[in-house]
């Protein structure tokens, strides 16, 4: 579709609304799909990232299946991911971590999945013969104590006191034979956003801790954060660590990314209610009186909220990348990016333009199909961003719409 064609159609659409890319997944799944034909491995979706269901049958079909956080994520899977696949003849696979399990949970759990992975060795205590009498395989999430990230201690698994995943010396201590013949696998999750040298570290590790209880099991799985589909990601390494757990150990091996599954693969679309000027001037030294608005820093008010349809811009912290836009004050226009609700923090971040905004002005957002949908709240008595699909064939599909009621029965 031709660019101004694409404009009109996006003029036409609500706002706020997400713009989930079908082509765009569809790279990023193709750039897996390459990885699990090079190397055997096994890639599943962590709908933690992503759970836009309306695109699991295709993502299905070039992934081995998805990974769940708990039962209403394994439950998701089942009914719009293996369900329609199984209609097809394809099997998907559903996995599920969580790091305590409720005891109301389980039998439903064991209902859907067909991997189980544990946090303890006291929930394999607690729930592993169960899983196993019904057919499961078993795994145990490890902590390998490799801190490949800094700066980001909220997304680091192995941070000293980490209550997610068995440190060595809590798997030797409470490893009783019993138990460790009810495991199929181990599973680590330690990456954030990050290239496969981490993970070689990582893997170092995994096997320094825990190597000699590696080849007794079938399988190992890496987690997710690899961020695969990123340009410049180094791919050979990524298959170069797959195979050597595969040949040395002769284990199968999974990943679970979901950023990669879907970076880069949506937009958000919001409208400028408002500008508004501030006393707050540009990189210049001194701040004259007279200095025109275009240097000072100005005001937009958009009907986003980072709070509620973007929050990771504020727990990361990030800046969302901008189209049409440059770093503050590298063009002419710059303004700070806030939503409408009362916190003074409901800041996007500050961007220029070449052109002043006016009220009415469509900003496009982008990178926001990842942990945005799946994090959105109703905070203010925000609305929730409509969410639209743009088909690989260019045809803009709607696939919901939200209103009052969406924010009076959650309360
Ligand atoms: C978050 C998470 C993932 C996915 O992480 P990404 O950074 O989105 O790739 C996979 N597995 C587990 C256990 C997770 O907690």
């Amino acid at each position: 579709m031709d660019e101004r064609k694409e404009m009109l159609m996006q003029s036409q659409l609500p706002t706020p609304c997400y713009i989930v890319d079908e082509a765009s997944v569809i790279r990023n799944l193709e750039i897996l799909q390459g990885v699990m034909e090079r190397t055997g491995a096994r890639i599943l979706l962590a709908q933690k990232a992503f759970s836009m269901y309306r695109l699991y049958p295709l993502i299905g079909r070039y992934l081995r299946g998805a990974t769940a956080s708990g039962l209403y994520e394994a439950r998701l899977c089942a009914e719009e991911m293996a369900k329609p696949l199984a209609q097809q003849g394809i099997k998907c696979e559903n996995h599920v971590f969580s790091p305590a399990y409720k005891e109301e949970d389980f039998a439903k759990i064991l209902n859907y999945c067909d991997h189980i992975v544990f946090n303890s060795w006291r929930q394999v205590e607690k729930y592993g013969v169960r899983a196993r009498t019904a057919g499961k395989s078993i795994g145990l999430r490890i902590n390998p104590e490799c801190s490949t990230q800094e700066g980001h201690a909220i997304y680091d698994p192995c941070a000293p006191g980490s209550r997610l995943g068995v440190t060595k010396k809590n798997f030797i201590n409470g490893l009783q034979e019993s138990l460790l013949r009810l495991l199929d696998g181990l599973h680590f999750h330690t990456l954030c956003e990050q290239d496969s040298d981490d993970l070689e570290k990582t893997l170092e590790a995994v096997e320094e801790h825990f190597g000699e209880y590696l080849a007794g099991m079938k399988w190992i799985n890496f987690g997710g954060g690899h961020h695969i589909t990123r340009e410049g990601y180094d791919i050979p390494r990524l298959e170069r660590c797959v195979r050597r757990m595969q040949e040395k150990y002769g284990l199968e091996v999974y990943l679970e990314p979901g950023e990669a599954v879907a970076l880069n693969g949506g937009f958000l679309v919001t409208k400028v209610l408002e500008v508004q000027g501030t006393d707050v001037c540009g990189p210049a030294a001194v701040c004259p009186g007279s200095m025109p608005p275009e240097e000072r820093l100005q005001i937009a008010i958009l009907d986003t909220s980072a709070a509620c349809h973007m929050p990771d811009v504020l727990e990361m912290p990030y800046r969302p990348p901008l189209r049409q836009s440059g770093q503050p004050w590298e063009k002419a226009y710059t303004y700070r990016l806030g939503g409408p609700t009362c916190l003074a923090g409901d800041i996007i971040g500050e961007y220029s333009f070449d052109e002043p905004l006016r009220e009415g002005d469509r900003l496009v957002f982008e990178d926001m199909a990842i942990y945005s949908m799946v994090k959105n709240n109703t905070f203010n008595g925000m609305p929730l961003p409509a969410i639209v699909l743009r088909r690989e064939n260019g045809k803009f599909e709607l696939v919901r719409r939200f209103g009052y009621e969406d924010f009076k029965t959650r309360l």
